[in-house]
């Protein structure tokens, strides 16, 4: 049966909304429904809905890249419903979700996405636009001013380009209508998200009205926020299986694992629904998610990334083949053990032994199907974050980081777009691609990569033994190739 309003009494075999989603106000405004946040936020909210009967907390979805038109084109003829179909060893299930009531595609209509951020109904615009939506130099820690769209939108223009753009022309609206600032609510994986929005927001609008700015700075809210969830590309045969085992027409449904959590700091400017009635962990203490984000950040996403890239040229396709092979199996668990582990601060009441069992298990779901090509994507934005802090905490602690260095190693090795054969490959997206394949290819010496500024500190390429570490294992990859390497290093 076709997935839309009219259809949901009739779908036996999902759950479905039971909601009155017609009458419902937009209080959260959601940038890059992309297949995480339809998973993740866009559930806790459809669970507020549903249990707490709230009618002033629906989500409007924003796109704003032309991309997104797809999306648009799936979710608007649906009524925005879709299906969430949690998949584990025993068998899935599948959950329709009810919590997105309108959809908006910023190139068609940009007016109406500020228009509605503007709108006082709206109290929070929460957004998954990957790492490189945020123009956030790695190096300086400032905002990238000088990249084409960035300047654009410093520069005034209008539509906006960049996610910055829209949100400070509906701020600066709002200034000016004497509302309150709504909140902005990072969930994509980066340490400090929320400082990170805020600091890279406040100085666009410096630039633009030092008012306006002021006015958010003092009166703005960006909590930091710790999210999880294990969110594969949603493939055609997901679409077949819905409507084949559950009778749901979807024609964009999205897949996951039946763990989710996030740990969000309590820190709103303009209200939140009681998200801690629905399983989120809602804290006062900015420093608990600070901890939280650094385990998750540094075991899961850095053990991602070191499988991506290494798997990837010993030619796996799934993240649960190159774990359940005994080499990767090692490696991945000896780095994040005695590698990862020693640097993690202790969170009372957790585990991390219990923690890297419970990773490894989900790693493991053979149901998932999580490719590696997805994990591959975004290096530029991902490594920087999620292994060279590991990397430098261990030179200045004289610990071992063989492992780290292996996985970045593999990063410079992939990012060549030469296979172990000699082929070429087309490397996963990466908004600097072009640039990094360049060096990559012409050099052939991992030393040039690290000197790009902007990604690495001069921390890294000043330590000796790193700098040996990483040359050796990138001509050991070059010579004797992904497995062999990681077999020796595991
Ligand atoms: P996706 O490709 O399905 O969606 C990405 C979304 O981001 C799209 O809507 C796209 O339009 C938007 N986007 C990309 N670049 C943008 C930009 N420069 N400006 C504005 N919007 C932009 O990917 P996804 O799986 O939804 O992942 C998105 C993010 O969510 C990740 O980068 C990560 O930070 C976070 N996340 C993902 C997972 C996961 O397992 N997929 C888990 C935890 C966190």
């Amino acid at each position: 049966l076709r997935l839309n309003a009219a259809n949901l009494p009739e779908l036996e075999h999902a759950t479905v909304p039971t909601y009155d989603r017609a009458s419902m106000k937009h209080g959260i405004v959601h940038v890059g429904v992309g297949g995480f946040h339809r998973a993740h936020l866009a559930v806790y909210v459809d669970s507020l809905l549903e249990q707490l009967k709230l009618k002033d907390w629906a989500i409007c979805g924003v796109g704003l890249q032309p991309f997104d038109a797809e999306m648009r084109n799936a979710l608007v003829p649906q009524d925005n419903l879709y299906t969430v179909i949690e998949r584990s060893a025993p068998g899935s299930k599948a959950r329709v979700i009810g919590s997105i009531t309108d959809y908006l595609f910023a190139p068609d209509n940009a007016e109406a996405v500020i228009a509605k951020m503007a709108h006082e109904d709206t109290h929070i615009v929460s957004m998954t636009i990957t790492e490189s939506g945020y123009f956030y130099n790695e190096n300086t820690h400032e905002l990238m001013t000088d990249h084409p769209d960035m300047a654009a939108d410093l520069a005034g223009a209008h539509p906006p380009r960049t996610f910055f753009g829209f949100v400070y022309a509906a701020l600066a609206r709002r200034y000016e209508a004497g509302l309150k600032p709504f909140t902005v609510l990072s969930c994509d994986n980066m340490q400090k998200n929320g400082h990170i929005t805020r600091d890279m927001l406040l100085a666009f609008a410096k630039h633009r009205d030092p008012d306006v700015a002021a006015w958010l700075a003092q009166n703005g809210a960006f909590p930091n926020s710790m999210v999880d969830r294990i969110t594969p590309r949603t493939v055609e045969e997901d679409v077949v299986n819905l409507r084949e085992e559950f009778g749901v027409e979807d024609s964009w449904p999205v897949v996951t694992e039946p763990f989710s959590q996030w740990v969000v700091e309590d820190k709103f400017c303009d209200g939140r629904p009681a998200f801690e009635k629905v399983g989120v962990q809602v804290v006062k203490d900015v420093k608990n998610v600070e901890e939280f984000e650094l385990m998750k950040l540094r075991l899961l996403n850095a053990s991602h990334s070191a499988m991506g890239y290494a798997g990837y040229l010993s030619g796996f396709q799934y993240i649960h083949e190159t774990i359940g092979h005994p080499v990767f199996g090692k490696f991945i668990k000896n780095m994040m053990n005695e590698e990862v582990k020693p640097l993690l601060p202790k969170i009372p009441g957790v585990d991390v032994d219990e923690y890297i069992q419970t990773l490894i298990g989900r790693f493991s779901n053979p149901t998932l199907k999580d490719e590696i090509t997805r994990i591959c994507l975004g290096g530029s934005g991902k490594l920087p974050q999620f292994i060279m802090p590991s990397i430098a905490e261990q030179i200045v602690a004289g610990g071992p980081l063989r492992r780290l260095t292996l996985a970045t190693a593999a990063w410079f090795r992939y990012l060549r777009g030469i296979d172990e054969q000699g082929h070429d490959f087309q490397l996963s997206f990466d908004p600097r691609n072009d640039e990094l394949q360049k060096i990559a290819r012409d050099e052939g010496n991992p030393m040039k990569l690290l000197s790009i500024g902007d990604l690495f500190g001069d921390d890294l390429r000043g330590d000796e033994r790193f700098v040996k570490e990483l040359t050796e294992s990138y001509n050991a990859l070059e010579r004797d190739g992904a497995m062999k390497t990681v077999e020796r290093i595991a």
